[in-house]
C-alpha cells in the first residue's frame, strides 16, 4: 500500500483499477530470490540476461494510458519475470506476451503457473514484429525501447486500439500513446523514459 499510495497515488496515476490490481498483486513473486527485499523499491530492478523489471510507476503508467476497461485482448512485449502481464491481465480479458530471451521466458511462465494466473500466454520469440496469428489486439505494450514505432506493431492493432511504446535513441526515450481510431493513426508523447533497447527484426540491431 505503501507503494501504491507514495510512487503512483502521490505521482497521478488515477485509475483506480490500475491501483488495485497493483495494490493486489504480489511483486515479490516475480522478482528473483536474490534482491526479493527490494521487491516494492521506488527503481527497476535487475532480473539478469542485462535485463530489468520496469519501476513500478512506469507500469502504472503504461497500464493506465492503454485505459483497459476488461474486455480487452493485450499483446505485452518484453515480458521479463512476468511482473507486469500480470498487471495487465487483471485489466483485460486475455493477454499474450512475448520474449526473446528463453530463460526469461521460462522464469515467468514459472511464475505466472504459481500465481495460479491463467489468462496470460508467454510466447518465446522476437515481439518487435508483434505477434500475427492472434492479431488483432486491443492494446499493445511494449516494454522495451525502439528506435521508432515498429510497424509491425502498429498494423496488428486493432480500430480504437492503443499502442503504448517507449521510442528514441538508446540512452533516453519518450513514452509514446499511437491510437487507431477509423483508419486515423495520432501519437501523442506522454513522459520522458529510459527502457532497455527493443532487439529484433524491428528493433535495434544490437549482438
Ligand atoms: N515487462 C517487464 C519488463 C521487462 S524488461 C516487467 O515486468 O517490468 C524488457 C524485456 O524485453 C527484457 O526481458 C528483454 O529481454 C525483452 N526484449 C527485448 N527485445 C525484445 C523483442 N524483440 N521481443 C521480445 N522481448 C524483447
Amino acid at each position: 500500500m505503501q507503494m501504491v499510495e507514495g510512487q503512483l497515488r502521490r505521482r497521478g496515476i488515477h485509475d483506480e483499477r490500475v491501483l488495485e490490481a497493483m495494490a493486489t498483486i504480489p511483486r515479490e513473486k516475480f522478482v528473483p530470490d536474490l534482491i526479493r527485499a527490494s521487491s516494492y523499491a521506488d527503481e527497476p530492478l535487475s532480473i539478469g540476461h542485462g535485463q530489468t523489471i520496469s519501476q513500478p510507476y512506469i507500469t502504472a503508467l503504461m497500464a493506465e494510458l492503454l485505459e483497459l476497461t476488461g474486455g480487452e485482448k493485450v499483446l505485452e512485449v518484453g515480458t521479463g519475470c512476468g511482473y507486469h502481464a500480470v498487471v495487465l491481465a487483471m485489466l483485460a480479458r486475455e493477454v499474450i506476451t512475448v520474449e526473446i530471451v528463453g530463460e526469461l521466458a521460462a522464469t515467468a511462465r514459472r511464475n505466472l503457473a504459481a500465481a495460479g494466473i491463467c489468462n496470460v500466454t508467454v510466447i518465446t520469440g522476437d515481439g518487435s514484429v508483434g505477434y500475427p496469428p492472434e492479431a488483432p489486439y486491443d492494446a499493445i505494450s511494449v516494454a522495451a525501447a525502439a528506435p521508432a514505432a515498429p510497424p509491425s506493431l502498429v498494423r496488428q492493432l486493432a480500430d480504437g486500439g492503443r499502442l503504448v511504446i517507449p521510442v528514441g535513441s538508446l540512452d533516453a526515450q519518450e513514452l509514446r500513446v499511437i491510437s487507431r481510431s477509423g483508419g486515423q493513426l495520432t501519437t501523442r508523447a506522454a513522459s520522458a523514459c529510459r527502457f532497455v533497447p527493443l532487439r529484433g527484426g524491428e528493433g535495434w540491431a544490437l549482438n
